[in-house]
């Protein structure tokens, strides 16, 4: 089982960084991109009124998570020199006011930051809830039917979140918004189990957290190196 320390997760990262340093132009230049740097959209999941999932125990909000874990995603991006991009910032939601339709609303700003961010990257943050099996554990990384690309991105983050869990998931192809909106290379990391009381312990933790966060990140690396 591969577990990278904080220590070697980061010397590990700042390999990958050098090595993705060779690979960018390339890769930009064969997809047609223009963009000057490697750019990832970051999608901290629900907001606002919509607080997605709740803590078994201690109802702690899945928005909550979500934005604390994209933070400390972008700091990990930024600092490798990427140009990183939050769908959304704060605790509130996309949708303006939170009238009918709000959802709609706020899934639809999502895609238009995707859009006008064009993207080499979409990670969108989510928690998992499955109160049908409270045994139920772990990370989770979903990718676009049918996106070969996607595939090997969700796998390579999967392993590293099995190192982290304990765990042996597979990748998974879903058929979500976030990954069919626009065209860009997205995956879903439903991080960990609300519905399981251990898993909802080491999430509500910030330095499990922040293991966290170096794990989706070691995984994307890995990726593209
Ligand atoms: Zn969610």
């Amino acid at each position: 089982m591969l577990f990278l320390s904080k220590t070697r997760a980061l010397a590990f990262a700042a390999a990958l960084v050098l090595l993705l340093a060779a690979c960018v132009p390339l890769s930009l230049a064969s997809r047609g991109a223009h963009a000057a740097s490697f750019c990832v959209v970051i999608d901290a999941g629900h907001g606002g009124v919509d607080a997605g999932v709740l803590g078994v125990r201690s109802e702690v909000r899945e928005s909550d998570l979500n934005l604390q874990l994209a933070r400390l995603l972008r700091e990990r991006f930024a600092r490798a020199g990427f140009c990183t991009v939050l769908t959304r910032t704060g605790a509130g939601g996309l949708y303006g006011l939170p009238t009918p339709g709000y959802k709609k609303r706020d899934m639809q700003r999502r895609k238009e930051i995707i859009e006008s961010a064009s993207p080499n990257l979409v990670l969108s943050v989510h928690q998992n809830f499955f109160p049908a099996d409270p045994a139920r554990r772990g990370g989770q990384v979903f990718y676009r039917l049918h996106s070969r690309e996607g595939e090997a991105l969700a796998a390579s983050i999967q392993q590293q979140l099995n190192a982290l869990w304990g765990t042996s998931l597979s990748a998974l192809a879903g058929d979500y918004f976030m990954l069919n909106c626009t065209p860009y290379l997205s995956v879903i990391v439903e991080c960990g189990f609300l519905s399981n009381a251990q898993d909802e312990a080491a999430l509500t933790d910030a330095a499990f957290r922040s293991k966290l966060a170096d794990a989706v990140f070691a995984g994307a690396l890995a990726y593209f190196a």
